[in-house]
């Protein structure tokens, strides 16, 4: 085949004129819009899990397997919020592997010494937005040494994204300021949202991250609530409502709207973190305030 002249010109260009932003993996749709605000308009990570799927235990397909294989950069919360996730990302040949957990300054805490003393460290740090803050310009950074040509950029956009947050948790702390009572939630997701808005949760239906409470742990839940610790109930994405409801007919406190932690039922992109701390916000406060 004769190549035109101008398609022979261009595969003679130097490689290194075309800038190359490294394709990036995101783990969980909170993940991915922190990293989609630093990359801004360079590129779009991809998502793995994603469609209201639980990202406690998920099924990696074939293409994202490849992804992984093939990225340039993952970044992840931890093995403690995805655990099937580990292996994948240790044998995968991309450049940056990066726990967000394991980011210096990170604040972390651990699941309550309750039902599962054992289980660790509790892996939904972005409910605390100063852990946001604190990867977002992590993020930057190793996406700058990754793509020197495009450093400014990362850290331009970084530095917008963290000026955003600072003034969306100032939001969120006035809007949840009138929360006086206890609330009672899905699962043992909540701690640092709580931790730092000064919320109490009396207990999570679920113990850890199990799928279904059972009848002796409900039978606890309603004790706690009847001790006066709780004013309002929150059923929650991608678990089932009843036994949210149940509890409510038992004790008579409310329902409040399902609440979505790890922003499953939302609409992925860049805008995905701060809608998902507003629904947060505006869902407690409006049953609980
Ligand atoms: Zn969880």
């Amino acid at each position: 085949m004769r190549l035109s002249p101008s398609a022979a010109l261009l595969a003679f260009l130097p490689v290194a004129a075309q800038a190359e932003v490294p394709a990036v993996v995101a783990d969980t749709p909170v993940v991915h819009s922190l990293v989609g605000e630093v990359m801004g308009d360079l590129g779009t990570p991809e998502l793995l899990v994603s469609g209201g799927a639980d990202p406690h235990d998920y099924q990696l397909r074939p293409s994202q397997a490849r992804a992984l294989a093939n990225a340039g950069a993952i970044f992840w919360v931890g093995p403690e919020m995805t655990p099937w996730l580990n292996d994948v990302v240790a044998t995968s040949g991309a450049g940056d592997k990066v726990v967000l957990l394991d980011l210096p300054g990170t604040h972390l805490r651990d699941f309550g010494a309750g039902d599962e003393p054992d289980e660790g460290r509790d892996s939904h740090a972005w409910l605390d937005p100063g852990n946001a803050r604190i990867w977002l310009g992590a993020i930057a950074e190793t996406l700058a040494t990754r793509d020197p040509d495009n450093a400014t950029a990362y850290r331009a956009n970084a530095e917008a994204a963290t000026q955003a947050l600072d003034r969306l948790d100032a939001d969120l702390k006035a809007r949840l300021a009138g929360v006086a009572g206890g609330i009672v939630v899905a699962h043992d997701a909540y701690g640092y949202f709580a931790d730092h808005y000064g919320l109490t949760v009396v207990a999570s239906l679920a113990g850890g991250d199990a799928a279904q409470p059972g009848a002796a742990h409900l039978s606890e839940v309603a004790a706690l609530v009847r001790d006066g610790g709780a004013t309002c109930v929150f059923p929650e994405t991608g678990h089932d409502p009843k036994p949210a409801v149940a509890l409510a007919g038992e004790t008579g406190i409310k329902v409040g709207e399902a609440l979505d932690p790890e922003g499953l039922g939302m609409a992925p992109g860049q805008g995905l973190y701060a809608a998902l701390m507003t629904a947060l916000a505006e869902k407690i406060a409006a049953c609980a305030g």
